[in-house]
């Protein structure tokens, strides 16, 4: 696991790149040269912690202990890997693009962030936030006036894990009806182990488990 690899990326239909705007275009061409040096700083980043970090990996899967203290370790170890490679890519200059993306958690996660923040999380019986309908219209409920996140320790499993691997974040932006594609770290092996510890788990929008007060 944890091999530092690019992630699998959706790629526009000819139609839809044409209508990117011109730097996006030209960046995108840059992609295979900038992505696999990203991907090298953050593999060398994290040579010296490998061992230790895939160690920590199995044992959560293999402990016999609830699903929701599996979840916490899983947490803190995605956060050690950003924490690891983040400095080393796009992200490291505080861009808060994610926090206007869909942003999913499930219900387990969502009670620990909330006992971690001290505020319960909503029940959510329908979903009101998804993938079609988030934007820059709606940010995130913990992003604060700065563009930064108000529960940067206790943020999701899902933002700790969506690393931009690129030179800088040029590709981090929304455009109505186009997909921009966005090199990312691969981070698959967690969302994998997430799923199945929580594979029955409510899994809704982190503004709909905690709205806007
Ligand atoms: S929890 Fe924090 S990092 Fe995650 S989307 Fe919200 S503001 Fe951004």
């Amino acid at each position: 696991m944890l091999q530092a690899a690019l992630a699998p990326m959706d790629q526009p239909t000819a139609a839809k790149a044409s209508a990117l705007p011109q730097p996006v275009r030209v960046r995108l061409t840059a992609i295979p040269v900038n992505a696999t040096a990203g991907v090298e700083r953050a593999r060398a980043a994290s040579a010296p912690h490998l061992a230790g970090i895939e160690r920590e990996f199995q044992a959560i899967q293999h402990r016999r202990q609830p699903p929701r203290v599996a979840l916490a370790q899983l947490r803190a170890l995605a956060g050690q890997v950003s924490d690891i490679v983040a400095p080393h890519l796009a992200c490291a200059k505080g861009c808060s693009h994610c926090c206007h993306l869909h942003v999913s958690v499930t219900e387990a996660e969502a009670q620990l962030i909330g006992w971690e923040i001290r505020r319960k999380p909503r029940k959510v019986k329908k979903p009101t936030v998804g993938p079609t309908n988030y934007g820059y219209h709606m940010p995130c409920t913990f992003l604060d006036a700065d563009g930064r996140c108000s529960i940067h320790q206790h943020r999701p499993l899902v933002c700790r894990l969506l690393l931009n691997v690129d030179v800088d974040e040029l590709l981090c932006q929304l455009i109505p009806d186009a997909l921009v594609p966005m090199p990312r770290y691969d981070t698959h092996d967690f969302q994998v182990v997430l799923a199945k510890l929580l594979f029955d788990d409510q899994v809704a929008d982190i503004r709909d488990w905690f709205p806007t007060r």
